[in-house]
């Protein structure tokens, strides 16, 4: 068994998250280093390095997670688009980034690794108004 992962033990609720979303297969949570505002992460229950890894049910869950919350980031955040991806290079715990973005140059930034570490509060009062069940 791998050590447990930063996600794993946000997972356990060793350590905090600003929560959007969790059912009993992913979670959702906001990135503390946004790109953009609501700058989602999606991760699968189950510790695989890669989103590769998953099996064919845990990869469908995960997908399925992400088109929640890619739906409530566009109805909430209220720009143009919303985008997902997948690098993977800081955590090896899979995962999925959810943006919503006006212009492609926002996008982008997310292959640039993490942006600027975010306030507590804004990301708490973020997470509350786009929680959903
Ligand atoms: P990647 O592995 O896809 O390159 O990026 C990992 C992402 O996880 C980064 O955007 C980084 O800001 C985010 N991240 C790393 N550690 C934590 C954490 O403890 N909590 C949260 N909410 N996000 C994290």
């Amino acid at each position: 068994m791998n050590e447990p992962s930063i996600f794993t033990r946000i997972i356990n609720g060793e350590l905090p998250c600003h929560k959007v979303y969790e059912d009993e297969h992913t979670l959702a949570f906001l990135d503390i280093n946004p790109v953009a505002e609501g700058h989602t992460l999606v991760i699968p229950k189950n510790q695989v390095e890669f989103v590769w890894d998953l099996d064919e049910a845990d990869y469908q869950a995960l997908m399925s997670t992400v088109k929640k919350v890619g739906k409530r980031l566009h109805e909430v955040i209220g720009k143009q688009y919303v985008g997902q991806v997948v690098v993977g290079t800081d955590v090896p715990h899979a995962h999925v980034h959810v943006i919503a973005f006006d212009t492609p140059g926002e996008m982008k930034r997310t292959l640039d690794g993490p942006g600027a570490p975010a306030d507590n509060e804004t990301l708490a009062n973020l997470a509350k108004t786009l929680q959903f069940s």
